[in-house]
């Protein structure tokens, strides 16, 4: 164990003194039977100090030695060279700490940076990447390892980007396409430090095309609600303007109500839209009987077909009643959709089937199938979609407003549940509620 409070100085000092002197007293010595008693002392004074200085220059060089490729341990050095080699060890070993304990708050800063889900990438002046989250890198398509150090712009070619790059001025982010061609990516530069630049990503796509879905759904809405007002808007010209005969006028009042009869549906499927997205996802101990709701859904496709189809609704097996978790009126509107648009696309004559069905793994079924028109494969993808019909003339002369299907996915979805859709052209169709086992129960007595 080295004393570090020791002071070296006078015992060093002393030391070289007494053996100063005992070189001189040994020299004049020898010195005094050969005759040259001062000669002889100075030379022995002077080999004890050329000895001393050798001895010291061993340990230096032992030091020095060891400073050159520092080994864990430092050589076990008498005196003041031990001292020197514990300070010079403790404050490379404080050294050393302190980088490690850097080195690990850099590393956890940048795991937290490339936890982030967006794209971070550090370039230098001459635009030679200096780090690059693995976000950033599967965004621009590079290796976080090996792409270090490359210039950006030799490895991500687009256009765009090397332009906005180069031009230095980053005020607004750039969009580019996503390397796969499925999606944008938005890129933003800030510029730090000397000459420094952070390029972030981000990922785009869902946001883009919820945009698009927005303005979509906009523009449908104006366009569903400004044909029937302008319809409406004629006509109360021509009552207002022309003398009708009663007749006249009965048969312009009849439009009329038809198109405000248009609008009000509209305007219900939009609000039930809003109100089903807008609204807690329901729980799953409110009970509804299944047998209550096809009798209601059975009686309002009655009255909308008016006779002109053949009705058939199968609750199977009818001894085992069922009942059904979530909300009655989402329930109701979902089953009841599927059994308008039923009735609304199958030629008169034609066959539908309402059935009710309890599977062996616990879930429900719940299906309308029609004899009717049916649909071609292309279409049934995008059926759920806001707005989307096949034939549109068709959908609206039947009170159809395009959004019925979007609302029984909406419904479906919120009790984790699906929708299945299977059609042949000409043939008919079948639409089919799947109702999960955690929400199908048999009928409590
Ligand atoms: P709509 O109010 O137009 O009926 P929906 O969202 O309910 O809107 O349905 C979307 C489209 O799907 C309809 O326009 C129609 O083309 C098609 N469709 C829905 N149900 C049937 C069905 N049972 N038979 C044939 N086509 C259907």
């Amino acid at each position: 164990m080295i004393d570090t409070n020791k002071s070296w100085l006078p015992s060093r000092i002393g030391l070289r003194l007494l053996l100063g002197s005992v070189g001189a007293g040994a020299g004049w010595w020898l010195g005094h039977n050969m005759g040259y008693p001062t000669r002889m002392a100075l030379l022995g004074a002077a080999l004890a100090a050329v000895g001393v200085s050798v001895l010291d220059t061993l340990k230096g060089h032992e030091l020095l030695d060891w400073l050159r490729n520092p080994e864990p341990d430092p050589p076990q050095l008498p005196g003041i060279w031990g001292e020197v080699t514990h300070r010079v060890h403790r404050v490379i070993r404080q050294r050393e700490q302190d980088i490690a304990r850097e080195r690990d708050r850099l590393a956890q800063f940048l795991s937290g940076i490339d936890a982030s889900p967006n794209g971070v990438m550090m370039i230098d002046g001459s635009e030679h990447i200096t780090w690059i989250s693995s976000v950033a890198a599967s965004h621009f398509g590079l290796d976080p390892v090996r792409d270090l150090a490359q210039r950006v712009t030799n490895l991500v070619r687009m256009p765009t980007f090397v332009q906005y790059l180069a031009a230095g001025e980053y005020g607004e982010p750039v969009k580019v396409p996503m390397r796969n061609g499925q999606g944008t990516l938005s890129i933003t530069v800030r510029a730090y430090g000397e000459g420094l630049r952070l390029v972030l990503s981000q990922d785009v796509t869902e946001r883009e095309r919820a945009e698009a879905m927005r303005r979509d759904f906009v523009a449908n809405v104006s366009h569903e609600i400004r044909t029937p007002l302008t319809v409406l808007t004629g006509f109360i010209e021509t009552l207002a303007s022309l003398p009708l005969t009663e007749v006249e006028r009965k048969r312009v009042l009849t439009l009329m109500a038809q198109q405000s009869d248009r609008m009000q549906t509209l305007v219900s499927d939009l609000l039930m839209l809003a109100q089903i997205e807008g609204s807690p996802r329901p729980s799953a101990d409110k009970w509804c009987q299944v047998s209550a709701l096809l009798q209601r859904i059975e009686n309002d496709g009655r009255g909308l077909s008016q006779g002109r189809h053949e009705l058939v609704s199968i609750e199977s097996p009818v001894n085992k009643p069922a009942e059904i978790a979530g909300v009655e009126s989402e329930w109701l509107s979902a089953m009841g959709n599927l059994v308008s648009n039923a009735i609304r696309y199958t030629p008169e004559g034609g066959r539908i089937e309402v059935c009710w069905r309890l599977m062996p793994d616990g879930s429900g079924e719940f299906s309308v199938k029609d004899s009717g028109i049916g649909i071609d494969a292309e279409h049934i993808p995008r059926l759920t979609e806001r707005f989307y019909r096949v034939d549109g003339s068709r959908s609206r002369d039947t009170g159809g407003t395009g959004l019925g299907l979007s609302i029984v996915k909406h419904v479906v979805q919120r009790h984790d549940g699906i929708l299945r859709i299977t059609s042949e052209k000409g043939k008919g169709s079948v639409f089919t509620l799947v109702v999960p086992a955690a929400r199908v129960r048999l009928k409590q007595a």
